[in-house]
């Protein structure tokens, strides 16, 4: 099964329930344009480098598109797919007025220097800008891009239409971006942690947590747990994990990391390796990497009381089922990792309004939306009797279906 299918898989599940016809959920499904573009550029040997990008826009019916864009190896049309409808979901599970998009580069930026990640951003640009903008698709960052690289992204967009802050978000905060937001995805993924684990009749304090990824999202994540009283036991990331029964030292990790780059060699914890990560007895696991990594198999032997999802994808549907099966709730990427894109949007208003936002405001309101995003999905699952991610569908695929009959097709 591919990623798409993946997606298409759990949106049916809850289409059964809604009674969707056949027309209806083949529009809802199906991309509203897919790009592909060759992006050529001089490399810093003289070579000519070669690389394919992808844009796929989902569905706009609820605002412009809006969606990450994923520098990686294995970046291809059909996971630019997925994710994309992935973020058409997301936007209308936390109610933003966005639809959703995803895109990226086929490449390994570990092994470009920032020149050439500079010139292949640059030139990704040049091929799409049309396609892009404030009121028609905005990108974020996501998998190997940075603030950075929507910096770059901005001023190229900029030669062609002039200033536009607004077209992209995630942007360094000295040049248009909004405080928060590169913590927002960690910092709502600890909020509905600490949602869930109260509906659980837990509290964070005390928790034990497993952390696969220690990237932007999984980082953040561990540092807001931390600081909530949450016991980080274990995390990883390329380079291999580290666990520590009486808890990792966030901030000693941090600076380990600031420095090296990655987890192992830091001195507080026991080498691991990821699939011990996954199958280690912890109250709550959080994959924060890339996408499918849990099968069925990997799911059997799950020991952890409760999942969230903070990478895109990362349960393949018959995990999914195992999980169900098992009674281990898992909190759905759409809902778990969507502070990023509600703090993208508190950054397109400000753009749009040329106006700052302090970072109390901006953490309080994405509380806000976190919270209530959580309760109905949470309130809906109850109600249907259905799984959480079922639930958080359900209530996208209405707001999306609704947004298209009174819009008109
Ligand atoms: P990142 O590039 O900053 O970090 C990715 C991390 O995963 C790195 O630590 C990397 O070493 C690690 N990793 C890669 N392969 C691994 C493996 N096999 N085992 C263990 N660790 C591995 O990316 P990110 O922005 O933190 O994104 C992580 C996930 O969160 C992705 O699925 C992304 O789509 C999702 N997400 C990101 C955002 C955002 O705002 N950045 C928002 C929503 C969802």
């Amino acid at each position: 099964m591919q990623a798409f299918e993946a997606t298409n898989y759990y949106f049916d599940r809850a289409a059964a329930r809604l009674d969707l016809s056949d027309n209806t959920r083949t529009l809802m499904i199906t991309p509203d344009r897919e790009l592909r573009v060759e992006v050529a550029i001089e490399m810093d040997n003289g070579q000519i480098g070669n690389f394919i990008g992808y844009r796929v826009q989902h569905d706009n019916a609820r605002g412009p598109f809006k969606g990450g864009l994923r520098y990686h190896p294995h970046v291809d049309q059909d996971e630019a797919r997925a994710l994309a409808s992935l973020m058409t979901w997301k936007t209308a599970v936390v109610d933003l007025p966005f639809g959703g998009g995803k895109g990226g580069m086929n490449c390994d930026p570990s092994k470009l220097s920032r020149g050439e990640l500079e010139r292949l951003t640059r030139k990704f640009v040049q091929q799409i800008h049309d396609f892009i903008g404030p009121d028609k698709d905005i990108p974020a960052p996501d998998v190997g891009t940075d603030a950075q690289v929507m910096a770059w992204i901005m001023n190229e967009y900029g030669k062609f239409h002039g200033f536009h802050p607004a077209c992209v978000t995630g942007k360094p905060v000295e040049l248009h971006g909004s405080a928060g937001r590169e913590a927002a995805t960690g910092y709502g993924v600890a909020l509905i942690c600490r949602e869930m684990l109260g509906k659980l009749g837990k509290v964070v304090n005390g928790t034990t947590f497993a952390i696969q990824g220690y990237g932007n999202v999984g980082s953040y994540t561990a540092k807001f747990l931390h600081q909530m009283g949450g016991k980080i036991i274990a995390v990883s990331d390329a380079s291999g994990g580290l666990s520590q029964p009486q808890g990792i030292a966030i901030p000693e990790l941090e600076k380990h990391v600031a420095i090296s780059r990655k987890v192992v060699g830091f001195k507080g914890g026991e080498p691991i390796t990821n699939e011990q990560l996954l199958t280690m007895p912890v109250d709550v696991l959080i994959p924060a990497a890339l996408g499918g990594v849990f099968d069925a198999e990997m799911a059997r032997g799950v020991q952890a009381g409760l999942i969230v999802e903070a990478a895109n994808g990362p349960t393949w549907p018959d995990a999914d089922e195992v999980f169900e099966a098992r009674g281990i709730p898992v909190v759905p990427d759409i809902l778990a990792n969507a502070g990023g894109v509600v703090v993208s949007y508190f950054e397109w208003v400000q753009n749009l309004q040329h106006f700052r936002w302090p970072l109390e405001q901006v953490q309080r309101e994405e509380e806000r939306r976190m919270v209530e995003s959580f309760e109905k999905v949470y309130e809906m699952a109850h109600r249907k009797g259905v799984s959480l991610r079922t639930a958080a569908f359900m209530l996208a695929i209405s707001r999306v279906g609704r947004a298209r009959i009174l819009g008109g097709i």
